[in-house]
């Protein structure tokens, strides 16, 4: 019989961070003056802080030591050069061009490769990168499973592109409208599902077939690796490493958020196999980032990332991330919290609509839903429903999404696991006594992403 062994940090933990438990009083005064919004509470009035899962992961010793490495050079910073062949080593990419984060990478890559008119299929939209896809002049175009949009659906790879719909686009437009395709590992809109290497290759074999590229929203990678090796016939006895590798090879070129997969609080790049688009990179990079040999970053920052990026491929390290994300969702299965299933990679989504049967949606249930759960015990999430959805363009009216959601994100290797233990007690004493809470109207509505600064009033 084999013998019970748990998961656990494949680390110990060398400095700490106080956080402070407020009074419910306290909490009830702040979040009123906050509107009711998550994103408007100060972070030190925040006891377990679950609102992102980006820029907010613990570096290690080897990333701090990293920092004192850094190689001020305004040109051809050592730090520079070792980030570069850590991404060639690992994320396979010829040519790499440093961004101050994620979104950089995007507005480069959407400048030089989409022109007015085209359209570009995604795996599930990301809001900075449509934005950017759209500044440009292009259109995006959701071409994921239908299994994506219901949270109840337990299909295992709800991040795979719906080859009957990309097809589609493909005969309707013309291949020469469609720059690229946008794929994204792990899908972060759709509660951080992964799309398979089965469908992966299939999305390669029809885009080279037409000519379409492949660029790769790489921000968590080794998370969608993860899940194939764990789930993907044919990749058990493969490291997750080596399954990042295969992932990247089958794709053109990629964007990065380093915030995320990567463990440093900020950070990314762009990087492409065309020697031709690399040249093109490189001049718009010193046009709004910097130098094409720091980005948006400095020496320090370049090193904690290419030492973050080895980190991040290790299976210890990736199993113990996702099997503590995993851990809390089965915590609140247990007392039958309904939960977007199966259970992602970088956080639980709570599906409000289920929890708050007797809120229209109109009533802002998810919205109402993050802030009754900080009132219950400081824990602040956030959230992914009609207020991240906004309004429609012609209409004016809001968009109601299938999905309104409340997603708890975990940062990396921050929180243990009695902090996930409280958090899941907390969600589920607010079930408890989810027939006496009432919806919001918005009070506030700011133009542009209103998620963010939005303020509510409750009914
Ligand atoms: C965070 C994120 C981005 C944007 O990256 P930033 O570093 O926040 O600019 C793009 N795509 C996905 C899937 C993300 O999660």
């Amino acid at each position: 019989m084999a013998i019970k062994r748990s998961w656990a940090e494949p680390y110990k933990i060398k400095m700490v961070e106080p956080v402070y438990i407020t009074t419910e009083a306290h909490r009830e005064k702040v979040l009123a003056e906050a509107g009711y919004n998550t994103f408007l509470l100060r972070s030190e009035d925040v006891y377990i802080d679950l609102l992102t899962d980006s820029g907010t992961s613990a570096m290690s010793d080897r990333q701090w030591a990293g920092l004192m490495m850094g190689d001020e050079a305004y040109a051809g910073s050592r730090n520079f050069y070792h980030l570069e062949e850590t991404i060639q080593k690992y994320y396979s990419y010829k040519y790499i061009v440093p961004t101050h984060q994620g979104r950089g990478a995007e507005h480069i890559l959407s400048q030089i490769l989409i022109s007015k008119g085209d359209y570009l299929p995604g795996n599930m939209y990301f809001t900075t990168t449509k934005l950017h896809q759209e500044l440009a002049g292009g259109t995006f175009v959701d071409v994921i499973v239908d299994e994506a949009h219901d949270s109840e659906s337990l299909f295992k790879f709800k991040g795979n592109v719906d080859l009957n719909k990309l097809e589609a686009l493909i005969d309707k437009v013309g291949a020469n409208k469609i720059p690229y395709v946008c794929i994204a590992t792990t899908v972060n809109m759709a509660g951080g599902q992964p799309i398979s290497m089965a469908n992966l290759k299939q999305v390669r074999e029809l885009t080279s077939k037409h000519g379409i590229k492949i660029i790769h929203d790489m921000t968590r990678v080794a998370e969608n690796a993860f899940m194939i090796q764990q789930n993907e016939a044919g990749y058990q006895d493969k490291s997750v490493a080596e399954i990042v590798y295969e992932i990247c090879a089958l794709t053109d070129g990629a964007t990065m958020s380093a915030k995320k997969d990567a463990m440093v609080n900020i950070g990314g790049f762009l990087a492409v196999n065309d020697p031709d688009l690399f040249d093109k990179a490189r001049n718009m990079v010193v046009v709004y980032e910097g130098l094409h040999t720091y980005g948006g970053m400095a020496g320090r920052d370049m090193e904690a990332l290419a030492i973050g990026i080895t980190e991040s491929v290790q299976d210890a390290h990736i199993r113990a991330r996702v099997g503590q994300v995993k851990y809390l969702g089965e915590q609140l299965l247990k007392t039958g919290v309904p939960i977007v299933k199966p259970i992602g990679t970088h956080g639980v989504f709570l599906d409000a609509k289920k929890f708050l049967p007797h809120i229209s949606q109109d009533k802002f249930p998810a919205q109402t839903l993050a802030a009754e759960i900080y009132l219950d015990s400081g824990v602040r999430a956030m959230e992914r429903g009609v207020v991240s959805s906004g309004r429609n363009a012609e209409t004016g009216q809001h968009n109601f999404p299938k999905l309104e959601l409340v997603r708890l994100t975990i940062p990396r290797r921050v929180y243990t696991q009695a902090h996930m233990d409280v958090i899941a007690e907390s969600v589920s004493n607010v079930y408890e006594r989810r027939d006496s809470i009432k919806g919001m109207k918005m009070i506030y509505e700011p133009e542009y992403l209103r998620f963010f600064q939005a303020r509510f009033e409750k009914l």
